[in-house]
C-alpha cells in the first residue's frame, strides 16, 4: 500500500475543509492514512508534518509501521499530551473528526484548547477520509477479492452440509471455522443464520432454533483478509424443488430479478439513491415495497460497512474503484424472509461482481 500517496489525497482536502490540520481518531482511518495496525493512537496531519502518536505499548510497532510518521509518545489522559503534541505548530483551525470523538473527549480537547496560548479552535470535519476510502486501490480490491473468496468458498462448503435439526447456532460456528481455516482473519460482523420466522428479522442473531426442512434460511457472513471484509447473503430452503410453485420459490426469485437487474443497470455517476431506487422501484411495481425495509447496500472496505451508502437517502456518486454490496430483501413477520447480497466494484464504468457463491 501506497501511505504516502493516500497523504498526498488528503492534504488538498484539508484546505478546502479551510482547516490547517486534522486530528485522526477514528481506527480505519488511521489505519488508511499510516499503515499503523495498533489498536490505539491518534494521527496529527498538517500540511507539511504527519504525526502518529500512541503509547508505549506501541512505539516499535509504529516506527515499524509506519515509516512516513513522526512517532510522538503519549501517557495518560488527553490533558497530559495534546498541548505539547500541537505546541509548536501554530495551529488556528485543527479539525477532528466529529462522527468518532465522543462528547466526553470533545468536551476534553475543549478545555485544552481554550487553555492553551495558542487560539486553536477546534472544527468538525465527518467523511473527509471516508471519502478517500470509498474509491478502493487496485490492491485493496485484491484483498477484498480474497475476503470474497474465502466467504464464498465458506458458504459452498457448509450449505452443502446443512441438514435438517441442525441448530443456526452450529451452522453459523461451521461457517466461521471454515472461514478462520482458510486463513481468514476475526470475523468483522458476527454472522447471521436466521432460519424460519427468524428470516423476517434482518439483523437476527443465531439461535439455538433447529432448521426443518420447509424454512427459509438467510445467512449473512463475511471474511476478513489483510484487514479488508467481505459480505455475502444468500438464503437457502432444504427442500430444493425449484419447479414447486410455492411462496419461498415466488419470493426467491423476485429478489434475485431486483438483484439482477440492478446490478445490470448499475452505472459509473449514478448517485446511490438512484441505484437504491431500482431495486425499490422493481418491488413497488409487484406491491412489495413494503416488504424491502432497508438500504439497498453499502460500501466494504476496511470496515464491513463503509462509504458509498446506496440508499433512499444517499446522493454520494458511484465511480471508479468504488467497492459495495447489492442486497435487496423480502421480509414477512411471521414467515420469514429472502436476501441475497454480493459485492461488486465499479469498473469500466459498470458494476462487476466479485462474489461467486452459488444462488
Ligand atoms: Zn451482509
Ligand atoms: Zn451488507
Amino acid at each position: 500500500m501506497n501511505w504516502k500517496s493516500r497523504l498526498e489525497k488528503l492534504r488538498p482536502k484539508l484546505a478546502e475543509k479551510e482547516i490547517d490540520a486534522i486530528f485522526i481518531s477514528q481506527p480505519e482511518n488511521r489505519l488508511y492514512l499510516s499503515g499503523f495496525g495498533g489498536s490505539a493512537g491518534y494521527l496529527l496531519i498538517t500540511p507539511k508534518d504527519a504525526i502518529l502518536a500512541t503509547d508505549f505499548r506501541y512505539i516499535e510497532q509504529a516506527k515499524a509501521q509506519a515509516p512516513d510518521y513522526k512517532i510522538f509518545q503519549i501517557s495518560g489522559s488527553m490533558a497530559n499530551w495534546f498541548p505539547e503534541l500541537v505546541g509548536e505548530m501554530n495551529l488556528r483551525k485543527l479539525g477532528f473528526e466529529a462522527g468518532d470523538i465522543t462528547f466526553a473527549q470533545h468536551r476534553q480537547l475543549s478545555e485544552i484548547v481554550d487553555k492553551a496560548e495558542s487560539k486553536i479552535s477546534l472544527v468538525p470535519v465527518d467523511g473527509v477520509v471516508e471519502s478517500l476510502r470509498a474509491v478502493k486501490e487496485p490492491e485493496e480490491i485484491k484483498l477484498i477479492t480474497r475476503a470474497v473468496e474465502v466467504a464464498d468458498r465458506a458458504f459452498e462448503d457448509v450449505e452443502a452440509r446443512i441438514q435438517a435439526g441442525m441448530t443456526e447456532k452450529e451452522i453459523a460456528w461451521e461457517l466461521e471455522k471454515s472461514m478462520r481455516e482458510q486463513g481468514s482473519e476475526a470475523m468483522p460482523f458476527e454472522i447471521i443464520v436466521a432460519s424460519g420466522a427468524n428470516a423476517a428479522l434482518p439483523h437476527a442473531k443465531p439461535s439455538e432454533r433447529k432448521i426443518s426442512t420447509e424454512d427459509p434460511i438467510v445467512i449473512d457472513m463475511g471474511a476478513r483478509v489483510g484487514g479488508y471484509c467481505s459480505d455475502l447473503t444468500r438464503t437457502v430452503r432444504l427442500d430444493i424443488s425449484p419447479l414447486k410453485e410455492d411462496r419461498f420459490n415466488s419470493i426467491y426469485d423476485t429478489v434475485l430479478g431486483a438483484q439482477l437487474m440492478a446490478i445490470a443497470m448499475i452505472k459509473e455517476g449514478m448517485a446511490g439513491k438512484e441505484v437504491d431506487d431500482l431495486a425499490r422501484t422493481f418491488f413497488r411495481q409487484r406491491d412489495l415495497a413494503e416488504a424491502f425495509g432497508h438500504s439497498l447496500g453499502h460500501g466494504v472496505g476496511l470496515a464491513e460497512h463503509e462509504q458509498p451508502t446506496v440508499g433512499p437517502n444517499s446522493g454520494e456518486i458511484l465511480t471508479e474503484g468504488m467497492v459495495f454490496t447489492v442486497e435487496p430483501g423480502l421480509y414477512f413477520p411471521g414467515w420469514g424472509g429472502v436476501r441475497i447480497e454480493d459485492v461488486v466494484v465499479m469498473e469500466n464504468g459498470k458494476a462487476r461482481v466479485i462474489s461467486k457463491a452459488k444462488k
